[in-house]
C-alpha cells in the first residue's frame, strides 16, 4: 500500500543549523512546525548509535506534540581518533554547545595522537540518521554519509558545528566556505533525506 501523504510535519530539533537545513529539503506544500511552536526541550540522548538517538528524539517530540515528527541524529567520525567524536559530537561543545570548543578539542586530540597530523590526510566522515515517527507508533529510519578530511585550520564562517574543519572529498573548501545551497545538496543529511522522502 502507498503511504499516505504527509501534510504537516514537526521538525524535531533544537539545533538552528539543522532546522534550517531540514526545512530547505522539505517540499513547500508541507506545513512545518518546529519545537519552539510547542515549547519543547530536547530529550536525553542515551542511545548507543545515531539510529537509536534519532528515534529517541523523533518519538519524544511526536508524543509531546501529537504530530508526525522528523528528527536527525548526526555527527563527525574521525578515523584516527577511533571514530570520535561520533554520537558525542554535540557534547564536545559543552553545555552551551560551543562549536569553537568542540573544534579545539578535535585539534588537541589530534595533536596528542599524531604530533605531525597537519602534514597528513586525516580521514573523516559526517553521518546522519533521520527518523520519521508517526503518532501511531510507526517509524522509519535512514542513514546518510559523506566522506572527507579534516582541515588543519578552521576556515569559513558559513554553516555550523564542525563545518569550518571538514573538507568533503573532491573539494578544496571546507563546509564552512561552501554556500548553504551547495552544502544542502551533497551532505549526509541530504543523502539520508533522499532515502526517506518516499515516506513523506
Ligand atoms: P546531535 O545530532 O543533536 O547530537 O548533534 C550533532 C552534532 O554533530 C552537531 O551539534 C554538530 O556539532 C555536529 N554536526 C552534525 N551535522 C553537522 C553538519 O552538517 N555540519 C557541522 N556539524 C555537524
Amino acid at each position: 500500500m502507498k503511504p499516505k501523504k504527509i501534510s504537516q510535519l514537526l521538525i524535531g530539533t533544537n539545533n538552528k543549523g539543522k532546522l534550517r537545513e531540514i526545512k530547505a529539503l522539505l517540499p513547500k506544500k508541507i506545513r512545518i512546525f518546529s519545537t519552539s511552536d510547542f515549547n519543547l526541550k530536547s530529550p536525553k540522548e542515551n542511545g548507543n548509535t545515531f539510529k537509536e538517538n534519532s528515534l529517541i528524539k523523533a518519538k519524544f517530540f511526536s508524543k509531546k506534540s501529537n504530530k508526525i515528527c522528523m528528527s536527525d541524529d548526526s555527527g563527525l567520525e574521525i578515523k584516527l581518533l577511533n571514530n570520535q567524536p561520533g554520537i558525542y559530537s554535540a557534547r564536545w561543545g559543552g553545555k552551551k554547545n560551543n562549536f569553537n570548543l568542540a573544534i579545539e578539542k578535535v585539534f588537541k586530540k589530534l595533536n596528542k595522537k599524531v604530533p605531525n597530523w597537519k602534514n597528513k590526510k586525516i580521514k573523516a566522515k559526517f553521518i546522519c540518521a533521520l527518523t520519521i515517527y508517526w503518532p501511531s507508533g510507526k517509524y522509519k529510519t535512514t542513514i546518510g554519509k559523506i566522506e572527507g578530511r579534516i582541515s588543519n585550520i578552521k576556515v569559513g564562517k558559513k554553516g555550523f558545528g564542525y563545518d569550518p574543519i571538514f573538507i568533503p572529498i573532491g573539494s578544496k573548501k571546507t563546509f564552512g566556505q561552501i554556500t548553504p545551497k551547495k552544502k544542502y545538496r551533497i551532505d549526509h543529511r541530504y543523502k539520508a533525506f533522499q532515502k526517506i522522502k518516499k515516506f513523506l
